[in-house]
């Protein structure tokens, strides 16, 4: 964080001071909630959670070199006592930005995401000093803590944003307002909260009408509703995409040889080639958005993708490939599922395993409400419809929907199983795996799928 005192940020929080010998040592170190994360000069924040009460640690985190504590109630150590942590950690970040010289890059979307915020950041960091979203820290507790994160010489901060419900996207553009907002894609994840496209939509909106007149709002020119977001900015607007009106779009877009999506990337300022080290043509849109931005913030279009080309994975469990010694490969998707992202690494997977036999290893889609059935039934019977060699439907209730799309599809309706939970897929695929197999693992966060795929690593 950017050196504050004590009694500046108490005044900034509109909190009191308590056990605190010298208001005028400053936090040097960053801001956290997690007291196994402290460092010296470290200020905790002590959030009462459902298990934990944050405030149990203000000794040791003192004791570990933390300043002070943010916290709701006096603790026997330095701490600033707010009514409202959760509201106080907001304005803290808020004041924070207003103070930074860096330029704020807020990105939202149904699914891509984390992926896109990698991408980007990866680029943007070869162009200057910048801090990025760990992971998907994009709620009213993580967007705050990145922004804090941020130091004097940071130039740019890239922000997931998540969206929950309409005015969440308000809320978090209220915190850390960005210049640069871009929109990847409206999709069905979490519509069960939602209600529908249109409503969600609505939401994701709001990240372009918070944009000042001199700010951008970076579209995807692929997705009519994140198009029509133009009407509602004052910023100028940049689409990205494959429509032959877009800004920064791909053409020639194909799979190398292993399955790598590889495209020509055109940008105002001229055109270069890009070959991906992420597998799944999804990646491509991804990719195109985190070009448009850094196009807008002046990188040339060789650095641009260059960076590209040579970026990885830096968040866990998304389209993770690993070669095992024997000639499986094993691809890790099992972070989060919902239609699109089910759709894109079934394509993915057929095409890394081309000549090769295919398994996917699949689990329920969670928050999918009324559509819950058919969005099963339609990823199975995708799954025949590519071709993929195995289906292993994993778990309860939507397991059978996604077996039953596949048996209703009809082509091979003993090449479908459904097995009750992720040991009896392990130890279906431990007998059942030979050289050669791809296996596609991949359902919802709270299912658990990564223990699969690690598993299949296991002893490897
Ligand atoms: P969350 O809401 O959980 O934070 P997210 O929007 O950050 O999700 P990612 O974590 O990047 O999304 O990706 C989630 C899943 O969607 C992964 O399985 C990934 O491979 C897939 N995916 C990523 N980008 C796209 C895309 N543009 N289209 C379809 N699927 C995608
Ligand atoms: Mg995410």
């Amino acid at each position: 964080m950017i050196a504050l005192s004590l009694a500046e940020i108490a005044t900034v929080v509109g909190g009191q001071t308590y056990d605190i010998p010298d208001p005028a040592v400053s936090v040097t170190g960053s801001v956290v909630r997690d007291s196994r994360e402290v460092v010296p000069g470290s200020l905790f924040v002590a959030f009462v959670g459902e298990r934990v009460d944050g405030h149990d640690y203000a000794a040791d985190v003192v004791a570990a070199g933390a300043v002070a504590v943010l916290a709701s109630r006096p603790v026997g150590v330095p701490a600033i006592v707010v009514d409202d942590v959760q509201a106080a950690l907001g304005a803290l970040a808020r004041h924070v930005v207003e103070r930074l010289g860096a330029t704020l890059v807020a990105l939202t979307g149904s699914v891509g995401k984390t992926s896109s915020k990698d991408l980007l950041a990866q680029v943007l960091r070869r162009h200057a000093p910048t801090v990025w979203t760990p992971g998907s820290f994009n709620n009213e507790i993580g967007l705050p803590l990145t922004a804090l994160s941020a130091t004097d010489e940071t130039r740019f901060l890239v922000l997931e944003m998540g969206a929950r419900g309409i005015g969440h996207i308000r809320y978090l553009t209220g915190l850390t307002p960005p210049k640069i907002g871009l929109v990847l894609n409206v999709g069905t994840a979490h519509i069960g909260e939602f209600g529908g496209r249109e409503q969600i939509a609505e939401a994701k909106g709001e990240l372009v009408e918070s944009l000042p007149a001199d700010g951008a709002a970076v579209l995807n020119a692929d997705d009519p509703l994140v198009r029509a977001m133009a009407s509602r900015t004052k910023a100028r607007v940049l689409l990205f995409g494959e429509a032959a009106d877009a800004d920064v779009r791909a053409e020639n877009v194909r799979l190398t040889e292993n399955g790598q999506p590889a495209f020509t990337l055109h940008t105002p300022s001229g055109c270069s080639d890009v070959t991906l080290r992420l597998y799944g043509e999804h990646h491509v849109s991804n990719a195109l958005a985190a070009a448009a931005v850094a196009h807008e913030l002046g990188m040339s279009v060789d650095e641009i993708a260059l960076a590209l080309s040579e970026a990885g994975t830096l968040s866990r469990w998304r389209m993770e490939v690993t070669e095992r010694p024997d000639g499986v490969t094993i691809v890790n998707d099992a972070y989060n599922a919902n239609p699109e992202s089910m759709r894109a690494a079934l394509r993915a997977l057929v095409a890394m395993g081309k000549g090769r036999r295919t398994w996917a290893v699949l689990g329920h889609m969670a928050e999918l409400g009324d559509e819950g059935l058919v969005e099963h039934d339609a990823v199975g019977r995708l799954a025949v419809r590519l071709n993929v060699s195995k289906l292993v439907a994993v778990g309860g209730r939507e397991a059978s929907w996604l077996q039953l799309g596949a048996y209703n599809e009809g082509s091979w309706g003993e090449e479908s199983v459904h097995v009750s939970d992720a040991q009896a897929a392990i130890d279906l695929l431990r007998s059942e795996l030979r050289a050669g197999d791809v296996v596609l693992v991949k359902a919802s966060r709270s299912v658990g799928l990564e223990k699969v795929a690690a598993a299949l690593l296991e002893n490897h």
